[in-house]
């Protein structure tokens, strides 16, 4: 459990020097307990003093990260159990699992890599592989770590309870930090040694929230992923819960590590579901069988809306944004800059096949009309920005299009802004109709 302000004040020097930026040491204490300081601000704790204040203002999910270069996964450090309490930091890594003796490897690893999927401004992929050493064969697996390796630079898993393998496919793609999937009660001494050897993270697997305990307790080294070893769905569900209350609400160490999950599901949408709920539930990486872009993007969708910074609303940068090919006589179309809106209205311009402008007015990434309600998307505040705008040097024609919903600010932008202002649909998705009626 983490020390409370007033225990931390026992073990710092108590000489009020200030350095570490507050006045009193009993100022630093209390600022530690809450997460706003960090030890290495005062210079003055004792070696002592640090070990045991270490452990209780560490973060209370360690950040462990797989893979290396630009395809470095994070995952971990999470601060909170509950989204709205601040947010959540580390997406959830997802992983294909492959094995090593699967005629289809490299069919498989190319499908992992040329998922890509763009929507509302952000990429979606997914993160890995994971590759199982289901031949049972150590020159097997090497091979198909570094036929891997070589075909991909995203995150790699690998899975065997075979040491000797294990140090084999490890050993060959170490510059590569992948995940060593797992310690258990009856290898983790050789597999604690190999995992230092290639300084790469490694899982620790138990039978069950006891046995994981203990067994995490027996190792001496730090960079862990855990797994209960739970594989019914409701108990993966309540030991990934149990995790996170732990480690969050009462500093269990053990418990302190970032979560990986397997599917069992065996139908694609099944095992969207499925992973949809370890994600849901904490879980920092999902093991996932099945590519089927179709149901990925409704569990990649899901992720993103979970991992959104629930206190800032997803914005674009505010401007002007040519769409194919525009010309002087182009249509200029006007909304918010809150992505969704923003991103379904481009969509819907694209679709008329009309070179057109988008404005991307700057309403701290509010909607239409919660923005015209707030104040921010009005004649009074577009009028005299557009009047200065340098969209009037790019069209012929001063005229704008305005959403429906919003009709009454048209006369406000004219007076204000010398523009004429035409009112657009009411949806986004009349565009179509109404750039064939009214721009024609
Ligand atoms: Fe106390 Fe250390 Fe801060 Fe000095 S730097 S006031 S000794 S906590």
């Amino acid at each position: 459990m983490g020390l409370t302000g007033l225990a931390i004040f026992k073990l710092l020097p108590k000489t009020n020097c200030g350095e570490c930026g507050v006045p009193t040491c009993l100022a630093f204490a209390m600022a530690l307990a809450a997460g706003k300081a960090t030890l290495s601000q005062c210079p003055y704790v004792s070696d002592e003093a640090r070990e045991a204040l270490d452990s209780a203002t560490a973060p209370p999910i360690k950040l462990v990260k797989i893979g290396a270069g630009d395809k470095v996964l994070e995952i971990g450090d999470e601060q909170v159990i509950f989204r709205h309490d601040k947010t959540f930091y580390h997406p959830t890594g997802i992983f294909v699992k492959v094995a090593d003796n699967d005629a289809d490897l490299a069919a498989k690893v190319a499908a992992v890599n040329d998922y890509k999927v763009e929507r509302v401004g952000q990429e979606y992929e997914l993160d890995g592989i994971a590759i199982k050493n289901a031949s049972g064969n150590a020159d097997t697996f090497k091979a198909a770590a570094e036929a891997v390796a070589g075909k991909t630079g995203k995150a790699i898993i690998l899975m065997t309870k075979d040491p000797v393998a294990m140090e084999a496919a490890a050993g060959a793609i170490a510059a590569r930090k992948p995940l060593l999937y797992a310690a258990t009660i009856d290898n983790y001494e050789k597999m604690v040694e190999i995992a230092k050897k290639v300084a790469a993270p490694l899982a620790v697997k138990g039978t069950d929230l006891n046995t994981l305990a203990e067994l995490v307790a027996k190792i001496d080294y730090k960079e862990l992923v855990i797994d209960s070893g739970a594989r019914q769905i409701t108990q993966v569900i309540a030991d990934e819960t149990q995790f996170r209350n732990q480690s969050v609400k009462k500093r269990f160490r053990p418990f302190g590590y970032p979560s990986i999950t397997f599917t069992t599901e065996s139908d694609p949408a099944m095992e969207v579901l499925e992973a949809q709920a370890y994600i849901s539930k904490y879980a920092s990486i999902v093991v996932i069988n099945n590519v089927v872009p179709a149901y990925l993007l409704s569990l990649l969708t899901w992720r993103a809306n979970l991992y959104v910074d629930p206190q800032k609303p997803l914005a674009v940068e505010p401007g002007v944004y040519a769409i194919g090919a525009v010309t002087p006589n182009s249509p200029v179309y006007i909304t918010t800059n809150f992505a969704l809106t923003f991103y379904t209205v481009r969509t819907d311009v694209e679709g008329t096949r009309l070179p057109s402008y988008l404005i991307a007015f700057d309403t701290d990434g509010l909607s239409v009309m919660t923005a015209w309600a707030g104040g921010k998307f009005i004649g009074e505040a577009i009028g005299p920005w557009l009047k200065d705008a340098d969209i009037n040097g790019k069209v012929n024609k001063k005229v704008i299009i305005i959403p429906g919903g919003v009709a009454a600010i048209k006369g406000k932008i004219e007076d204000l802004s010398g523009w004429e202002v035409m009112v657009g649909p009411r949806e986004s998705n009349g565009i179509g109709s109404f750039a064939k009626l009214r721009l024609a």
